[in-house]
This record gives C-alpha cells, structure tokens and sequence, in this order.
C-alpha cells in the first residue's frame, strides 16, 4: 500500500477595511512609520471598550457566501488568551464556539469554518540578538481565518486551493491578499499514513508564499515518510518553514484549545443576522474567477493560457472587454456599408463562418495580445496596472491590421512604441511614415529602382530562380520600411520584370 498524505489548511487573510477590528484606528497595510495608527483601545489600555467592525464582518460574510457556506445567524466574539508581546492586551478577540461562517467548498476541497479575528502587532529582532522591536499598526487589524477539512491530498492541490482562494479574495474586495506583503498567510496541517486512519497531524506555520506551501508540504511529506518507514514515530508539533534551507524544523509541541482558555468576550454583544439581510448579501456577490474563466472560454472561444490569465490580472481583464466591445462596435457599423468583407490578413482555414468577422477580428485581437502584447509587458517587466496602452489604441490598432491597411511587421513596431510611449497608432504611424505602401503606382516606382540597380538579380530571375525575386522582394520591403504588403511587391515585380 502506498503512503498517503492527508492535508488541512488554515488560511488567514487582512481584511481591507477602513479601520480596524474594534476601534477608529487606520487600517492601512502600506504605512511605513511604526506604531503611528494606534489608539488606547488596539494599545490595550485599561477601561477602553472595542467596538464591532461592520464592514470585517460583511467581507467574512461574503466570502462564506462565495464559498456555499453558511452564514450563521447567531455569531459571537471570544477571548484566546495568551502572552506575546507583540498583543498588548494579553489576549486576541477570536472567534471560537460560534464563528460567523459554517461550511462551504472550494474545488472539492470542503471548508470548515470561517471567522473572524484581530491581528497581533510585528515583532522584529534585531540581528545581534541583543534587542526586538515591535510594530504595533498591524494590531487589531481584521483577520479573518478559513479552516479546511483534511480533504487535500497533494502539495500541488494546496498551493491550487491557496491560489484560487486568494483570487476569490481579491475578486470580492475582501482583501489585497498579497502574500509578499503578509496579508495572506498559511498554514498546513500534515499527517501521512496507509489506511484512512490519520497519523500525528503536524502543523507547519509561516507559509508566506505559494511556493513555500507548495515546497513545505513537499518536504513534509517526505519527511513523515521517511521517519515512518525507518519504524519512528510522528511527533504531534507544528514546526517552521525555514525558507532558505527549504526545510520545516520543530517549534513546539501543539497547544492544544484549553490552553488558551476560550470564553466568550464581555465586552461585545453577540451578533444576530436575519434571512432578509442574508439573501441581500448574497445579491452582492460578483462574478467570481471560476465563472469569469467559463464566460471568457465560451463568449470570446479564447482558451488555456489566456484565459488564466485574463482571470488572476483583472486590469487586464477589464482592457480585454474594451477591445473587444470596441470592435464589436466597428464591425456592426462597418457591416451595414460592407456586409462580407472578412479579413484579408487571415488565411483561409481561420476564416470563420456565421459570426465570421466578429471571430477573424477576435482572432487578430487575441493573436496580438497574447503573443506581441503580453510579451512586450513581459520583456519590459511592466504590470498591468503600469501599462500605457489604451484599450481604444489597441483595438484601433487591431482593425488597421484587419483592413490589411499596415503589414504585421509594422504593427509589431507600433505595439512596441505604444507600450513605451503610449499614444495612439494613426500618430504613430504617420509620424514615423509607417503607411502601408499599397498605391501599386508608387510600388511600381519604386520596384523599378530597385530593378535598376540590380541588373543580375533581375537576370537570374528571369533565368529561373526564385531566391534572387525573393532579395527583390527584400529591397523594395526595405525601401518601404517593411510598410508594403510583400505579396503585392512580388505581383509588381514579376509585372514589371515580365514586361522588361
Ligand atoms: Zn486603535
């Protein structure tokens, strides 16, 4: 029988929300000076009351509605305690016995719960060891934690869970969830073993990546195999995520719930939600990634790739739906005055029938921003966010390349200057007497330059060999800037030439 792993998650995220968990202070993730969004209530100080945060409990909400959880009707705050010194208070409102979410799934991997909680201050040691500082603005910011049930059963299937999950949180606004900044952290819990029965479940904590989840719970894995198989036992612990050496080590031995002495916070009411406010909620839900890949694959017949990518940039998502909306527009005035003009730019087998010009003009766009956009943005290290290029430019741009009015080779070098300027193609073009040279008037005259001054080519032609047409070809594209169209050169100089 083969080794299984059986493996849980628990997922913590800030909240974006104006202020803090239970008091006015900012919640800002982005403020560089410490210590300077606090106030006597997230300090801890004696006699200050805390006050529910509406809009941290709304996100929770939400998200356990995205996920087909159940959102409680009867909810309450507790008290963890603890001592650390980066939580004044000596102990963390948690939520423990009646958390704001119940149930819910995410890609077959089913959800336990979801509540919500406050954030600890940051500790930072000093390297020299001699002292630590602490950072208290990230105290009392909303936390919310999400809790698996074991059903994961890979290292690869968690960073996916982890991945999607984070899109999930951005698509409701719920939080920024950038891992690097810290406002998403995981956690996994691992145990392997060859019948259902679960071994010694360890816990590995400070996962501050996605590749840390997924290279964690590799090592893992492979570490409780390796200590099962050689007759040792598992001990039951959580361990670290060492990010260099790329190895867990043990930390402590697990607490377990009583040592933290759970009760329910005096100092907050309990929360009570009705049907109606819940089904209004629920309204408010957005198109979520895995709806939005559905409806990209079947309304654009874009796929694979592009698709996820449209999905996790969502800037580049809303620029997609411009172009295409752009050129939706186009065809529909251009199709009352030229009603079968498909493409001249596409090849026979890409022209499509029905909605024939709608789908060649959805091809070009998707041709020239997967390859030529996307990869300029990639060689130029630019985010979506930093892009110059107007959605407007770039379907301008795709419907001069669909009235064959300039050569892909220009195109390319326009797309490149509007990536690292901006501004719109037509400007580009003409400035830079890009132009398609499609008057064959002034090919011939050019072509008959070229003919001039090649007299042994011309011959060998004549003579019969293709290659010295094709350096014709080549001296006129070059003449032109590479803005004519090198079948219509040939036709010219096979024309002129013939009748030599
Ligand atoms: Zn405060």
């Amino acid at each position: 029988m083969e080794w299984q792993a059986t493996i849980g998650m628990e997922v913590h995220a800030e909240l974006r929300t104006k202020t803090k968990m239970f008091c006015a202070s900012k919640n800002d993730p982005n403020e560089q000076h410490p210590n300077i969004n606090i106030c006597p209530v997230c300090m801890g100080h004696p006699g200050t009351l805390p006050v529910i945060n509406e809009e941290a409990v709304c996100h929770v909400q939400l998200v356990g509605l995205a996920l087909g959880g159940e959102v409680q009707k009867f909810s309450r705050f507790d008290r963890k305690n603890y001592f650390y010194p980066d939580l004044p208070k000596g102990y963390q409102i948690s939520q423990y016995k009646h958390p704001l979410v119940l149930g819910g799934n995410l890609n077959n991997v089913r959800i336990t719960r979801v509540h919500l909680e406050e954030d600890a201050g940051k500790l930072m040691h000093d390297p020299s060891g001699e002292f630590s500082l602490v950072d208290f603005n990230r105290a009392g910011v909303p936390l919310m934690e999400l809790v698996t049930e074991p059903d994961i059963v890979s290292a690869k299937q968690a960073r996916e869970f982890a991945e999607e999950l984070q899109l999930i949180f951005q698509y409701l606004g719920a939080s920024e969830a950038n891992m690097e900044k810290g406002e998403m952290r995981c956690e996994a819990n691992i145990s392997v073993s060859k019948t259902n029965d679960m071994g010694a479940k360890v816990e590995v904590k400070n996962l501050n990546s996605f590749r840390a989840v997924e290279r964690a719970i590799e090592y893992e894995v492979k570490r409780q195999i390796e200590l099962l198989e050689g007759g040792k036992k598992v001990v039951q612990e959580t361990r670290g995520w060492n990010e260099n050496k790329e190895e867990t080590f043990s930390q402590r031995s697990k607490e377990s719930a009583h040592d933290y002495r759970y009760f329910p916070e005096p100092d907050l009411p309990p929360m009570e939600f009705s049907d109606k406010y819940i089904e209004e909620l629920r309204a408010t839900i957005p198109e979520l990634p895995e709806q939005k890949r559905k409806r990209f694959t079947e309304e654009y017949g874009i796929s694979g790739n592009l698709v996820e990518t449209l999905v996790r940039e969502r800037s580049l998502a809303a620029f997609w739906e411009k172009v295409i909306s752009e050129l939706k527009d186009w065809l529909a005035e251009e199709e009352i005055t030229h009603p079968t003009t498909p493409s001249p730019t596409l090849r026979e087998g890409e022209k499509g029938g029905g909605l024939s010009l709608f789908s060649d003009a959805l091809k070009l766009a998707a041709n020239y921003f997967t390859s030529d956009l996307l990869g300029l943005m990639k060689e130029k290290k630019i985010s979506a966010n930093e892009l110059l290029v107007d959605p407007e430019n770039f379907a301008e741009l795709i419907k001069m390349i669909y009235k064959n009015e300039i050569t892909s080779r220009v195109a390319k070098d326009v797309l490149r200057i509007m990536v690292e300027q901006g501004g719109d193609p037509s400007t580009i073009i003409e400035s830079k007497g890009l132009k398609q040279v499609g008057n064959e008037k002034v090919l011939e005259e050019i072509a008959k330059k070229i003919i001039s001054q090649n007299s042994k080519a011309v011959e060998d032609f004549k003579k019969g060999k293709q290659e010295s047409l094709q350096f014709l070809v080549g001296q006129v594209m070059k003449e032109t800037k590479g803005a004519a169209n090198p079948e219509i050169i040939r036709g010219v100089l096979t024309k002129i030439i013939g009748g030599v």
